[in-house]
C-alpha cells in the first residue's frame, strides 16, 4: 500500500465542517490525481495527512464509492477507480450537451434577483485566483465546483445540478498541476470572470462559447499534459 501524498492542504475549517472539508480535499485530490489511480489508500493514513480522526476520512471514502469514484478493498481501504481517456471523452461529451445550453439560458434570463445571485459569485472566483496565484489544486478545485453548482442552480434544475456534479467528479485532471506549475491557472481563472460578464449582460452566444473552451480544456490541454506525462513514465519503466 502506498503513503498517501497530499502535498498541499487548504487551512483547517470550524470542526463543525470536517467532515465536509475532508469529503471536499479528497474529492479534490481525486480529481487533481495527487491520490494516484490504481493505487490503495487507508482511512488511518489519509486521516494522519489531514489531521483529523479516520470516522469523517471513512464516511466520505463511502460516499467517493457509492459515486464509483474509489473501490472498497475490505479489511484494507480504498483503490482509486481509474479513469480511461475514452470514458474522459465520454464524459466530456456529455457535459458539452447539458452545460452550454443551460449556462445560456442562465445568460439569457433577466431578473434583480438572478443579477443579486451572479454578483455573489465573484468572491468564489477572487479565491480562485487566489488558490491558482499559490498553486492549491485542492482548493482550487473546491471553490471551482462550488461556482460552477451554484451558477447552474440559477436555472433551477437540481436534478441536472447534480448530475453534472457527478460528472465533473469523474472527470480527471491529471494535467492541472502542470498547467499550476507552469503558472496558466491563473489565466484558465479567468474565463469564470468572463461568464459572469457575459451573463450579467445577457449575451448567451458569449455564454455558450465560453462554456465549450472552457470543458474542451478537459480534453485538450489540462490532459494533455498528463498523457505526455504517462508517455514519458512509460518509456521510461520499459
Ligand atoms: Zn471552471
Amino acid at each position: 500500500m502506498r503513503e498517501p501524498a497530499l502535498p498541499i492542504l487548504p487551512p483547517r475549517p470550524p470542526r463543525e465542517s470536517i467532515r465536509q472539508y475532508v469529503a471536499d480535499t479528497i474529492r479534490a485530490a481525486l480529481i487533481a490525481g495527487e491520490l494516484v489511480p490504481g493505487q490503495v489508500y487507508s482511512a488511518p493514513a489519509l486521516a494522519k495527512q489531514l489531521d483529523v480522526s479516520a470516522t469523517p476520512v471513512r464516511e466520505a471514502m463511502l460516499d467517493l464509492a457509492r459515486d464509483g469514484m474509489v473501490d472498497v478493498v475490505p479489511n484494507t481501504g480504498f483503490r482509486v477507480t481509474e479513469v480511461t481517456p475514452r470514458e474522459l471523452d465520454h464524459i466530456t461529451e456529455i457535459r458539452l450537451l447539458l452545460e452550454v445550453p443551460i449556462m445560456g439560458e442562465v445568460a439569457a434570463a433577466t431578473g434583480p434577483e438572478r443579477d443579486a445571485k451572479l454578483n455573489e459569485l465573484r468572491p468564489i472566483v477572487d479565491s480562485m485566483v487566489d488558490a491558482a496565484e499559490r498553486k492549491d489544486l485542492t482548493n482550487y478545485l473546491s471553490a471551482d465546483a462550488t461556482f460552477h453548482t451554484r451558477f447552474l442552480a440559477l436555472h433551477g434544475n437540481d436534478i441536472l445540478v447534480a448530475t453534472v456534479r457527478q460528472l465533473r467528479d469523474r472527470t480527471r485532471l491529471h494535467g492541472l498541476k502542470a498547467v499550476a506549475d507552469a503558472g496558466n491557472l491563473v489565466e484558465n481563472t479567468n474565463e469564470h470572470y468572463a461568464m459572469l460578464d457575459a451573463a450579467l449582460a445577457h449575451d448567451r452566444p458569449a455564454m455558450e462559447q465560453i462554456m465549450r473552451d472552457h470543458i474542451g480544456h478537459v480534453r485538450t490541454n489540462w490532459a494533455a499534459e498528463a498523457v505526455m506525462a504517462q508517455c514519458r513514465g512509460d518509456s521510461t519503466a520499459r
